[in-house]
């Protein structure tokens, strides 16, 4: 056996079926074996994580939003991939709006590629955008290598990225099943909306403008037509938990259909949402702590398959803090760095393991967007991306130790476990409490 460029080892080592000590042989960017923790070979560089610290594959976080092109100034790849970094993500995926031009046309995807490169400091794919219209663009978007097909049900909130009806859907369906593309929505129907909600500073009316059951029509809308079209669909950032049921017997009855929550909808609850705390908001909203307990059974029962952060930053302003209005301020939380940590500390609380994280994080992540081969897993043939963390280690969140462009967020002075020490991207490490200053991430193509 060739002899490896690196060797890290340790007590805790996450394998996809077991935790054990190991020790994982990088060599040329890859794992080339995984062999028993005093398996080292003399003269190979080793890291060592100790008995305490875990180490993990390189998290896989399929949904940010970097806003590069056209407004940088709300995030960039930048400080997206810094933070990413610090949060042991080694991967990313971009979301295809927000950006312009938004990722709906080749060009567009041309534009966004040339932003990329050369500023990432951790791998990143992209998705692409089924907007009224471009069905003809999906090939071409598809065959340049954009992960698969995002659209909206409801106004975006930007112009340039026009949500989608029934008969969008019915004319873009077909063309992504001919390409074996997933598409995943955003689920939520304008029709039990309420855009003329109560102004102000009360969560309970924003929470009331935005029910349950505009998710749970667009989830059965969706088993609807995935069915009908044989599509591959996800849906993003569930936070009704009503939709669980259904979408549970649609998965059993062979609907490809599957499904994401996030960490805000994991660890904050409705009823503790202060009045005017803007930085709380996203669409679709934090629930009741009840309807978060029911995440937790859907995570448990693997109807929802993975976790993501839905990383959606924007400048301060736009949170429009000072007014405290949830109707008019931006909508959207930035967690990207912090991940990891508040879905360790919600997931060890409720008795779940490290297993059950990594496959949260990580492995499932990486199988949503066909990068399994590669990433997500500490497996021979898999690039060398890892993360060495304190599982036991607490800390308090601090907007200034975050990274991420803009410092305003709902999780300052949350105790949390779980302290990244160390990211491997590609065997080269490229984090340990400070950046290594190359922007060493690939741009990933399907
Ligand atoms: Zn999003």
């Amino acid at each position: 056996m060739p002899v490896p460029d690196l060797i890290i080892r340790g007590q805790r080592v996450m394998l996809p079926e077991t935790v054990a000590p190991r020790s994982v042989h990088i060599r040329e960017e890859r794992i080339v074996f995984v062999g028993d923790y005093d398996d080292v070979i003399a003269g190979c560089d080793v890291v060592d994580a100790g008995e305490e610290s875990v180490v993990m594959p390189g998290l896989v976080d399929t949904h940010v939003h970097i806003n590069a092109p056209g407004r940088t100034e709300w995030e960039g790849f930048r400080s997206a991939t810094l933070a990413a970094a610090a949060g042991g993500v080694t991967t990313l995926v971009d979301m295809p709006l927000n950006s312009i031009p938004p990722t709906t046309t080749l060009a567009g995807f041309k534009t966004k590629l040339e932003t990329a490169r050369d500023e990432c400091f951790v791998d990143v794919g992209f998705w692409g955008g089924v907007v009224p219209g471009n069905t003809a663009e999906l090939a071409p978007m598809f065959a340049a290598g954009v992960v698969g097909f995002k659209c909206f049900l409801v106004p975006s909130g930007v112009d340039e990225f026009e949500h989608v009806t029934e008969e969008d859907l019915r004319e873009a369906m077909p063309e992504l099943t001919r390409l074996g593309a997933l598409l995943i929505v955003h689920a939520e129907l304008p029709q039990s909306i309420k855009t003329n909600g109560v102004e102000g500073a009360d969560y309970r009316s924003f929470l009331d403008s935005r029910p349950r059951v505009a998710e749970n029509e667009a989830v059965e809308l969706m088993i609807r037509l995935s069915r009908e079209f044989d599509t591959r669909v996800h849906i993003v950032h569930l936070s009704s938990a009503d939709a669980i049921p259904v979408l549970r017997e649609a998965q059993a009855a062979g609907v490809k259909i599957t499904a994401e929550t996030c960490p805000h909808y994991l660890h904050f609850a409705a009823e503790e949402v202060p009045a005017g705390a803007t930085e709380f908001k996203c669409c679709p909203p934090i629930r009741e702590r009840d309807n978060r307990e029911e995440l937790w059974d859907g995570l448990k029962d693997g109807t929802i398959g993975l976790i993501v952060s839905d990383h959606s930053p924007c400048p301060g302003e736009m949170k429009l803090r000072e007014s405290g209005d949830f109707m008019k301020a931006w909508g959207g939380i930035a967690s990207l760095q912090l991940r990891l940590p508040i879905v360790w500390t919600e997931a060890r609380r409720r008795g779940f393991s490290l297993l059950d994280v990594t496959r949260w994080l990580c492995a499932n992540p990486a199988r949503q967007v066909s990068f399994e081969p590669r990433k997500g897993s500490i497996a021979v043939g898999h690039d060398a991306d890892l993360v060495i963390w304190k599982p036991d280690e607490q800390f308090t969140v601090s907007a200034t130790a975050l990274h991420h462009r803009h410092k305003l967020t709902p999780y300052a002075g949350e105790a949390l476990s779980g302290v990244v020490q160390q990211t491997f991207l590609r065997g080269r490490k490229i984090y340990d409490d400070r950046f290594i200053d190359l922007p060493l991430g690939h741009v990933l193509l399907r």
